[in-house]
């Protein structure tokens, strides 16, 4: 069988192609019942890696939630070898999940140490399922399609990626002044704002920057469905949050690298932050102590070691007002 796409996507090994109405949840967190193989018991903070068939990510456990002995099948504080384990696993990544009852071959999983298969087992609830069971989402009575003629243009996600100091901020806000003029419906969302407020509370951990993406993209995947272009300027070095953030916003979504070389935005330290990260003043920093994974198939690159802000900004308004249709 072969599947025509109305838009180039880029589809990986174990990517599902689903139904909507009975698409399965998409998560990172979920419980799961496991038959322990290895002898040395799961500890709460662990990193392990999940497989699901073809589908490979790291997780963590989270937390052990009791534990049968299989032999004698009575509670065990202790994870023995070959008891049986409730466990809450939580991964880099989102998974399609779904449970045993639905989807089998979406709930079955195994448990690697390294290259040591140490349990098998499966999906008992992810969290998605939990919050879906109570939500009940109103129904706007304002139309989408009601606001774009409006508006005069098409909602959209315009994701600024790049290092810090490549010009995202800068760029981020010529290119809302320029919309801005010309009439649009136009918001920013800055890094530094949103870590001063909605994400204050987030460090720079990978999972505190996976969820400072993922928060963010929720936002701009509510305003850009209610007709607004919403440009995003977040650093947001994996490529695993930035999929997950065009996860929220579907074809709305663009995802534009801001590319300009670690020596160019070393150079021009905007903020200082090259200095105290070379000083070992800031851990954890993108391009020197933690990693950038430059995008793959970016919908547009404004290369700005080369251009100067304004023919950048220009060459941005131009992709922006094609795909919005200004
Ligand atoms: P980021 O938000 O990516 O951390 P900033 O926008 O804060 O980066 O800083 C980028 C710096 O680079 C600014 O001082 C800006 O004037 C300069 N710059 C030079 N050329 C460009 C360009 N083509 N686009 C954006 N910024 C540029």
């Amino acid at each position: 069988m072969g599947l025509t796409f109305h838009e180039p996507i880029y589809i990986d090994r174990g990517d599902l192609v689903c139904m909507p109405e009975t698409a399965p949840a998409v998560d990172h967190a979920f419980q799961s019942t496991c038959f322990w193989l290895s002898d040395s018991p799961p500890l709460e903070g662990e990193h392990v890696t999940v497989e699901f068939g073809p589908t490979s990510v790291r997780a963590t456990i989270v937390a052990l939630r009791g534990a049968v002995d299989s032999s004698s099948l009575a509670p065990s504080t202790t994870v023995a070898q070959y008891a049986l384990v409730d466990i809450e696993l939580r991964s880099r990544g989102p998974l399609p999940l779904d449970l045993h009852t639905v989807t089998p071959s979406l709930s079955r999983f195994v448990v690697l140490r390294g290259d040591e298969v140490v349990a098998g087992g499966f999906v008992t609830a992810t969290t998605a399922h939990a919050r879906h069971d109570n939500l009940h989402p109103a129904t706007h009575l304002v139309r989408t399609g009601d606001r774009e003629l409006r508006n005069g243009h098409k909602g959209a996600v315009i994701w600024l990626t790049g290092l810090s100091g490549s010009g995202k901020s800068t760029l981020a806000m010529e290119l809302e002044r320029k919309l801005f003029a010309r009439g649009a419906q136009v918001a920013v969302l800055d890094g530094d704002i949103v870590r001063g407020g909605l994400n204050s509370d987030l460090g720079f951990s990978q999972r505190d920057r996976g969820e400072n993406i993922r928060r963010v993209a929720e936002v701009a995947a509510i305003f850009a469905d209610l007709g607004t272009i919403v440009i995003t300027a977040f650093i947001s070095p994996m490529r695993e949050d930035r999929a997950r953030a065009r996860g929220c916003s579907g074809e709305r979504f663009h995802e534009i690298w801001v590319d300009a070389d670690l020596a160019t935005c070393e150079e021009r330290d905007t903020k200082g932050l090259y200095r105290k990260a070379r000083a070992g003043e800031i851990e954890a920093f993108t391009g020197i102590s933690s990693p950038y994974e430059t995008p793959a198939a970016p919908a547009f690159t404004v290369a700005t070691a080369i251009d100067s802000v304004d023919v950048s900004a220009e060459r941005l308004l131009e992709y922006v007002v094609g795909v919005t249709a200004l």
